[in-house]
């Protein structure tokens, strides 16, 4: 293969499951492209989409309190929930279609069914909870779902959560039990090397620098060999900005009149991590709780059973942080050099509004680990500080605009792709809810990017995601079938392991 100088159809800057996955999507869908791929760490799914940088939750709104809310009038809101379990089913449905043409192998190296659990305290929260129970369980895509308050139940549902609990408070949670837990490193890695072998040129140790039209309008990068040193320019007629916390930089530097006035906000996370595996089997589910007073949504805490290289884990948190780092491996000067002219008052906007959660996450950055370990006992009260390490989690860079219901600077907690008007660049900003909607974030850009090839393409998108272009909510029967496919195409069908009560 030439490695110098490229001219080819598609580069994909950045090795994370987004360009992965588009990558992947592509090759389906017109396999004589030439694709590259730049990455500038040494393997793909190196930040953000590592197993140890994100919490691995197949996020289909089973268990996480904020996408729903209580309306004025106690009523729960359940679209967003509805929307969010939707887009996990083509995530689904793609990763199924992998599997079953052998385009990848052993989907339990990637993905292990786990109960999916909310969990709260007082009794408003406990009120609250059941409210939203009735709401979600009598809406198909929610089917399975239980309540309950009753202590014995829940000590049968999470064990260690329930030992030496005391006091007369009350608690309730939910349970279903179609949960997943989703090692995104691993997919992502997968994704990867089935690319290698479709003779896409991946580049690791690659660094692109800056990108221009030129006057043929192909778009020009300069990349860096990190090994060499050298730079080379390459050339391609589509670029997708896959750079994760990197994207906005590269899109500023595009020039593209959509990427203006658009900033970032950097949020950093830190798990707690049980390895004790006398304490790691007495826990089998993702229990989701409700976000303290004045944290971002993405904080919400959570106890999770981890499936990582063959072992199980617990991971409690995130502990939100604040680091002017764009990347986990990025740079502290990422922050202020992604503010521009035409971003300033945007940034300064949202820096006044946002006093407040800054304050939040430089105190949560300044937590202790006892403290850290008083929040765990929330979950878990006989936690002990010796069973469980902080380890530092990937970073999210919180998209910021100026909308019309916020105003000015107004920081925003979903993904949102931001592409050229005639579809030859588009770039992925925001993380939320992040790798699990990866396929749905990719067809958006295939949607907005290739609407000359769209039509001609439909029937294949079709024959690898079954529900594309319908609603689920809307097809009952569709969704029974879907999802029964897909669970038996990614083995999630099987008798699944419960947790062990110790006492
Ligand atoms: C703490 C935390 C918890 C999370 N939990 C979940 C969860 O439970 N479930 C979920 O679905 N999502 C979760 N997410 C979100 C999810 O991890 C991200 O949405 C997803 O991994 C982003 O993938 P990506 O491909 O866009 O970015 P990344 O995985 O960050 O990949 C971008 C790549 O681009 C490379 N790059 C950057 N700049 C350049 C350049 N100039 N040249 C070449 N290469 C470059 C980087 O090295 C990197 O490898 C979480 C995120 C965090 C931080």
């Amino acid at each position: 293969m030439n490695h110098g100088q490229t001219s080819t159809d598609v580069i994909l800057i950045g090795a994370g499951i987004m360009s992965a996955t588009l990558g992947t999507l592509l090759k389906e869908l017109a396999p004589d492209w030439n694709i590259t791929v730049f990455e500038q760490l040494g393997r793909a799914g190196e930040e953000s989409s590592n197993e140890w940088n994100n919490a691995g939750t197949g996020h289909a709104a089973l268990c996480e309190l904020n996408y729903t809310t209580e309306r004025p009038d106690g009523t729960v809101d359940i679209s967003k929930a509805v929307k969010v379990n939707e887009q996990f089913q083509v995530s689904r449905q793609f990763w199924a279609y992998l599997v079953q043409h052998q385009r990848i192998r052993n989907p339990q190296d990637f993905i292990m069914p786990l109960p999916h659990m909310s969990y709260v305290r007082g009794e408003q929260n406990v009120e609250f909870l059941k409210r939203r129970y009735e709401a979600l369980s009598a809406h198909p895509l929610f089917q399975g779902m239980e309540f309950s308050k009753d202590p014995g139940k829940l000590r049968e549902w999470v064990p260690l959560m329930m030992k030496e609990r005391k006091g007369e408070e009350p608690i309730a949670a939910t349970k279903i039990d179609s949960g997943t837990d989703v090692n995104f490193g691993t997919l992502t890695r997968m994704l990867l090397n089935h690319l290698k072998e479709q003779d896409v040129d991946i580049r690791y140790k690659h660094s692109v620098k800056k990108l221009k039209r030129t006057p043929d309008g192909l778009w020009e990068l300069k990349v860096k060999d990190l090994s060499s040193g050298v730079t080379q320019r390459h050339t391609a007629k589509f670029v997708f900005i896959g750079a994760g916390g990197g994207s906005l930089h590269l899109l500023q530097k595009s020039g593209i009149p959509e990427g203006k006035r658009i900033g970032g906000f950097p949020v950093s996370g830190l798990f707690m991590v049980c390895n004790n595996p006398e304490v790691v089997r007495q826990h089998h589910a993702k229990v989701y709780g409700k976000a303290s007073v004045g944290a971002p949504p993405m904080s919400v805490p959570h106890l999770d059973t981890r499936f990582i290289d063959d072992q199980k884990a617990l991971l409690f948190g995130p502990f939100a942080g604040f680091s002017p780092k764009f990347l986990k491996t990025g740079s502290m000067f990422d922050l202020i050099t992604s503010v521009k002219p035409h971003n300033l008052l945007t940034m300064l906007a949202a820096g006044v509004k946002e006093m407040s959660l800054t304050k939040y996450l430089v105190q949560q950055l300044m937590l202790s680990k006892e403290q850290r370990m008083e929040e765990l006992r929330d979950f878990v009260p006989g936690a002990k500080s010796e069973d469980w390490d902080l380890i530092v989690a990937g970073q999210r860079v919180q998209v910021i605009k100026d909308t019309v219901e916020g105003g000015k600077g107004t920081l925003q907690f979903g993904t949102e792709v931001v592409s050229a008007v005639d579809g030859s660049i588009a770039a992925l900003l925001g993380a939320s809810p992040g790798a699990s909607t990866a396929v749905h974030v990719m067809l958006e850009v295939i949607e907005k990017c290739f609407p000359q090839q769209l039509e001609a393409w439909k029937p294949k998108i079709k024959e690898m995601i079954p529900s594309y272009g319908l609603s689920l909510e809307g097809n009952p029967e569709l969704f029974q079938s879907v999802h029964q496919a897909t669970s038996q195409a990614l083995g999630l069908s099987e008798a699944k392991p419960q947790a062990v009560s110790v006492s």
